[in-house]
């Protein structure tokens, strides 16, 4: 059961209600968001949701019989949209590119990215300093010292940075350099970290596992909703199929079913959905076709270079291009839906 209650709800009239729950053998905890307050109790006993709903301090009460409620329409009506400051929005009505390299590599690297997105309008920038690599043998990334440099540079430019977090314990590290964490695909039913950023104030977006269905996508977002943190996006990044022909497997299906179920904002992620550079603005545009709020490109001033995800990067100029494409296609979409 979730029980949003009033913000300033009398201590007298919380112990009540704490009480209550105790009284049907639910455990109990209590919840703060950037938007709201919610008591959520769990357990077994069936009783009428009214005893409580009629409660002093008691805004409103849901009964989960789903295996996620936080993030779907039956919770939130109005559509989340997420504000990084000065102007960034993203979400229903503020449709967003956030672009750079696979990997973060040199600062050289950094600048020449920033150029390019800065030049294009864009204002947040994708790289990762902590890489999952299949061989351990790959490039894993510059780590800590490496989102110093990143920061630095970003910040000057008034760009947003998204990166990837593998690991509970990176948290701490990370959060004064990182405005969006990105929860990778084979991170997205880590649960602990899950729990962690949870309990973090700033925007995730949490990427589809490989093989993930989306009902367990939308368990997984519940899992950082329920410890507290209401800035959420989830990203379709292609699944596991038997077609080998390209590297992932892009699932528009996807986008427009999250589109309609959730109230959270959906990104897609074209790059990895097809792997494949010369294929990336189709799958990029058709994302958008299908709902997207956002999309997230991987580029780099040398594709071929890159030091990781080098077959699906596209060139400054290949995703100058797309930026133009995909602008009109958003605006093509909203005036035929
Ligand atoms: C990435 O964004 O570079 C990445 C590793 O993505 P995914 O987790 O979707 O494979
Ligand atoms: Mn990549």
């Amino acid at each position: 059961m979730i029980i949003q209650i009033d913000p300033n709800i009398r201590e007298i009239d919380f112990n009540n209600l704490t009480e209550k729950i105790k009284g049907l053998h639910y455990t109990s905890s209590r919840v703060s968001t950037q938007f709201g307050e919610y008591v959520i109790g769990v357990g077994k006993k069936p009783f009428d949701i009214r005893s409580i709903g009629t409660m002093p301090g008691i805004l409103d009460i849901h009964r989960v019989s789903d295996a996620y409620k936080l993030v779907s329409k039956k919770w939130k009506v109005n559509d989340t949209i997420i504000d990084l400051g000065e102007g960034v929005r993203l979400g229903t009505g503020h449709f967003a590119m956030m672009a750079g390299p696979c990997s973060i590599e040199s600062e050289e690297q950094v600048a020449s990215t920033i150029k390019h997105l800065v030049g294009q309008g864009i204002r947040i920038m994708r790289g990762g300093v902590y890489k999952p690599r299949s061989s351990p043998y790959s490039f894993r990334g510059l780590g800590p010292d490496g989102l110093k440099m990143w920061y630095e540079q970003a910040r000057e430019a008034g760009v947003r940075i998204i990166t990837e977090v593998m690991m509970t314990e990176q948290i701490e590290g990370m959060y004064d350099y990182v405005d969006i964490f990105q929860v990778g695909a084979r991170n997205s039913q880590n649960f602990n970290l899950l729990d962690a950023l949870g309990k973090v104030d700033k925007p995730v977006l949490l990427k589809r596992g490989m093989s993930g269905t989306i009902n367990e996508l939308l368990q997984s977002a519940e899992y950082i909703f329920s410890n507290g943190n209401e800035i959420i996006m989830l990203c379709e990044r292609g699944i596991s199929t038997y077609e080998s022909a390209y590297r992932n497997t892009m699932d528009v299906n996807a986008i427009a079913m999250l589109k309609e179920k959730t109230h959270l904002p959906v990104i897609a992620d074209p790059s990895h959905g097809i792997g494949l550079r010369s294929y990336v603005p189709q799958i990029a545009l058709a994302g958008v076709m299908a709902g997207a709020d956002g999309v997230i490109l991987e580029v780099h001033e040398r594709p071929e270079k890159a030091f990781s995800d080098a077959q699906q990067t596209l060139s400054y100029q290949e995703a100058a291009n797309l930026y133009q494409g995909l602008k009109k296609a958003y605006d093509l979409r909203e005036s035929l839906m």
